[in-house]
Formats: structure tokens, C-alpha cells, sequence
């Protein structure tokens, strides 16, 4: 099976390469295609994925459009979203997204105090995919192959050294056209 590197490298493209159009938004799974966001839900008049969310991090954009806040919680993919949407913006059936956001995360090794000699392993524990790696106390990074992009370490760091960068979801067949960029 191929890792979530290349999952994304086959499926979106940077942040990087619309920064010009508009800031590219973390999504709420089960999503197929960031243009979808763009038509469908701006015009939804329910924004079901909200309410139904019990993690409380959907959030909607000045644009319209969900985008999930990490500052408290992180997401269970829970289905919960997905059930509630009745664009089929969110769906079950996108199983691609079904278990990745579309952000890739990454500890800054100057802000993270366990690359400075501290111990500190506040991250470790809220990602139960195991996808922070420490060096016995030390020196953690994001495994970005078990890196599901849940957020949920993001808010118990002390240091704020845990970002992400936004990738566009997009299908496949849509990839060499964008890629020329
Ligand atoms: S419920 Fe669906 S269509 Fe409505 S805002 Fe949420 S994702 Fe978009
Ligand atoms: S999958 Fe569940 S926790 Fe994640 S954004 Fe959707 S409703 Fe919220
Ligand atoms: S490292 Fe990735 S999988 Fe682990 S808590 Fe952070 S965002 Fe979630």
C-alpha cells in the first residue's frame, strides 16, 4: 500500500502553487475535490457538517466553506460529517480522505524544546497512531507516513511547535494539468 507521502503526492498539490488565488483551508474528510468545497458550499444553507461535528473544530470560512480549527480538538473521523452533508460534498464513499486530512504536519526543531535538551513529550500522547517518533526523550519528529493530520497534537504542545501545510484535494486525473504550474 502506499504511504501517506505518496498518497498525497498522487492526489493534491501545494499549498505553494495557489497561495496566489486564495489560502488553501484544511478540510473536514471525506472530501473529494477542493473545487467542490468551493461551488456546493457556499450556498449550503444548513452547514450540517457543523452541528454534527462533537469535536467541535468545523468551522465555516469567510468563503463559506468548512475548514477545521485544531485549537482545542482534532478529528476522530468519526463519519459524523460525512453522514450529515447532504451535497455529497462529504461522503462516505470517499474513501481517499477517509482517514488522512489533507495537511501535512511537521515539529519545528527550533521551537520544539526536546531538540533543545528539555524533556517534553506533551505531543506523544494524544497521537494514538504513533506517529511522533522520539530518540528515547528527544528529538521528536512527525512520521508522515503514520501521520493522519488529526490535529490533536497541535494544541498540547507548550511551544506552539507543531504546523501544518494545506494541500488541495483533487483527483488524480486532474493532476497533470495542475502539476504544469
Ligand atoms: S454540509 Fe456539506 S455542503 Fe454544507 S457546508 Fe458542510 S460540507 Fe458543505
Ligand atoms: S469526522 Fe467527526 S470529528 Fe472529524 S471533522 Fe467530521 S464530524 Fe468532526
Ligand atoms: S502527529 Fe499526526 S496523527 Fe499524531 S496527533 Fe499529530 S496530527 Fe494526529
Amino acid at each position: 500500500m502506499a504511504g501517506r507521502r505518496d498518497f498525497f503526492k498522487s492526489f493534491a498539490k501545494p499549498l505553494r502553487q495557489t497561495r496566489e488565488e486564495s489560502p488553501l483551508l484544511v478540510r473536514p474528510p471525506y472530501g473529494s475535490l477542493e473545487s467542490l468545497f468551493q461551488s456546493e458550499c457556499p450556498a449550503c444553507e444548513s452547514k450540517a457538517c457543523v452541528t454534527s461535528c462533537d469535536e467541535k473544530i468545523i468551522f465555516i470560512a469567510d468563503d463559506g466553506t468548512p475548514t477545521l480549527d485544531f485549537s482545542k480538538n482534532g478529528c476522530t473521523f468519526c463519519d459524523d460529517c460525512a453522514k450529515a452533508c447532504e451535497a455529497d460534498v462529504l461522503s462516505l464513499e470517499n474513501e481517499e480522505t477517509s482517514e488522512y486530512l489533507n495537511a501535512i504536519f511537521t515539529i519545528s526543531l527550533n521551537a520544539c524544546v526536546a531538540h533543545h535538551g528539555v524533556i517534553c513529550n506533551a505531543c506523544k500522547e494524544p497521537c494514538i497512531d504513533n506517529a511522533i517518533l522520539f530518540n528515547g526523550m528527544f528529538n521528536p519528529v512527525i512520521d508522515a507516513d503514520k501521520c493522519t493530520a488529526c490535529g490533536f497534537c497541535i494544541s498540547r504542545c507548550p511551544t506552539q511547535a507543531i504546523s501544518f501545510d494545506v494541500f488541495a484535494l483533487q483527483k488524480a486525473s486532474e493532476k497533470t494539468d495542475n502539476e504544469t504550474v
